[in-house]
């Protein structure tokens, strides 16, 4: 599988998890918001498989899970043998993906390879494909992968990516309706940077956004980034504290080894 990224260790891709996130080449979509042109284009340099399996098998026991996220990881073709492998060495996988293709998604589901999938809803029909930056933006298919998960037991979440110049009340009230009922829905801000495909879209104001979110009550947990303007200093904060977390963690078997040793 090409990857092209491997974050070691997160606290935030996976709520309440401590996990590493592999990252697929390519994706069918070219949202012009996108934030990881890189990958969706496949431009990033690889990364072999074994690196990331070396560092899996280290890891036994001190890391949760692994994501798998692009990209758009649906569209590799060996992507069941490498999650098959990751599930074989005791993680649980979560898979992040546009909904583009409903058949691999139920197939990992129904072989009990993911225990949890995000899937973007990007906005409503008419405003798809200018919000996946491409004409063909297979609504359908999207909404079958969301019914499907829905409906499944897997765990799941949705999410949008907001902003001002894409959505409006109006979407955000289908998008409701889409996800009614969803274990959880997450509505991301909007962030410019140089791995962009496009530049200079405005992020919706925190009012906005939480005004907006009020429209799924119906979904167990719905949430909204923080979008007030400490968020860098909030988030390097919950980073510290995750990396401290994992040392704690990297360093309780020591703790062990006197009990091993002297058996007291
Ligand atoms: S944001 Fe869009 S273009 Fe980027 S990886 Fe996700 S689906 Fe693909």
């Amino acid at each position: 599988m090409k990857i092209c990224g491997f974050e070691k260790f997160s606290m935030v891709d996976w709520e309440g998890k401590v996990v590493c996130t592999v990252f697929c080449a390519g994706c069918n979509f070219r949202c012009p918001f996108c934030h990881n042109a890189s990958l969706a284009l496949s431009s990033a340099p690889g990364i072999p498989e074994s690196e990331v399996f070396d560092y899996l098998e280290k890891r036994k026991g001190l890391v949760d899970g692994v994501c798998v996220s692009g990209g758009e990881p649906t569209l590799s073709p060996d992507l069941k043998d490498f999650i098959a492998r990751i599930k074989a060495l005791g993680y649980s996988v979560k898979l992040d993906t546009n909904g583009t293709n409903p058949s691999v998604v139920k197939d990992l589901v129904d072989k009990g390879l993911v225990d949890y999938v995000a899937i973007d809803v990007k906005n409503s029909p008419s405003k798809y494909p200018m919000t996946t930056g491409v004409a063909s933006s297979q609504l359908d298919k999207v909404l079958e992968t969301i019914k499907f998960v829905k409906e499944s037991g897997v765990g799941h979440e949705f999410r949008t990516t907001i902003i001002k110049e894409f959505h409006t009340d109006s979407d955000m009230d289908f998008i409701a309706k889409i996800v009614d009922g969803a274990e959880g829905y997450y509505l991301q801000k909007y962030i410019d940077n140089d791995n962009c495909i496009k530049h200079g879209y405005t992020p919706v104001p925190k009012e906005e956004a939480e005004r907006w979110l009020a429209k799924f009550g119906n979904v167990k947990r719905p949430h909204c980034e923080d979008i007030n303007p400490n968020e860098k200093t909030v988030k390097r904060d919950r980073l510290f504290f995750a990396r401290v977390s994992l040392i704690g963690r990297e360093l309780m078997p020591l703790l062990f080894i006197p009990v091993l040793l002297f058996d007291f």
